[in-house]
């Protein structure tokens, strides 16, 4: 047996567990938000930034809560947290980068979820360095119990506790993203 094998089948196997967060429940928060996103966003202009793949689902309904006056612009950028594992390995670092010049612009990141804080912080010193005119952030979950490094949200879905979840675009091993409810991962 390979060694990755050995150490696959040496972990608990998980289900889907107890629902969080109803699609209603989502849908009425996610519209929340980009209304606050909206009356607080000076300019005519903004660059939406997903995470990715956490954050698909969460940005596409977020922006799509945004007036037409609003000239929303969106872009996206990967960076290695979690693998395959529920636990953080603190190793951070960008696969894939914005494609737009955010100097100048406001700019508002779209996470999944703050756990540690190391991710958004490490993000948002790049993002710093940039020279935006503006930078929030806007993250659907927040588990603050969690953090490790302090970091700046302005705007959160829900406050949850220590837990695993998946569903609406977070995953467990690239599976569960598409569920359209947030549930709590449970071992087996
Ligand atoms: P942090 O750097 O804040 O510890 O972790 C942020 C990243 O960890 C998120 O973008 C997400 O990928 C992952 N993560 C943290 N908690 C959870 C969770 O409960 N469920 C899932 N699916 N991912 C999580």
């Amino acid at each position: 047996m390979e060694k990755a094998e050995k150490i696959e089948k040496a972990e608990p196997d998980y289900k889907i567990g107890r629902e969080l967060f109803s699609e209603s429940e989502i849908s009425r928060r996610v519209k929340t938000l980009a209304g606050q996103v909206v009356s607080e966003t000076k300019g005519r202009d903004l660059l939406v930034v997903g995470i990715l793949n956490g954050a698909v689902i969460f940005l596409s309904d977020l922006i799509r809560r945004m007036p037409a006056e609003l000239d929303a612009k969106i872009d996206f950028m990967s960076i290695s947290s979690y693998g395959n594992a529920t636990q953080s390995s603190g190793a951070v670092r960008i696969l894939k980068d914005v494609n737009s010049d955010i100097e100048g612009r406001d700019v508002l990141i779209v996470e999944d979820i703050v756990d540690t804080g190391l991710t958004l912080s490490y993000l948002l010193n790049i993002m710093y360095t940039r020279k935006p005119a503006s930078l929030r952030t806007c993250v659907l979950l927040d588990k603050r119990e969690k953090r490790q490094v302090e970091v700046k949200v302005e705007y959160c879905g829900f406050v949850i506790p220590d837990v695993f979840v998946v569903g609406y675009g977070l995953d467990y091993g690239g599976k569960w993203r598409h569920l359209p409810s947030i549930c709590e991962l449970d071992s087996i």
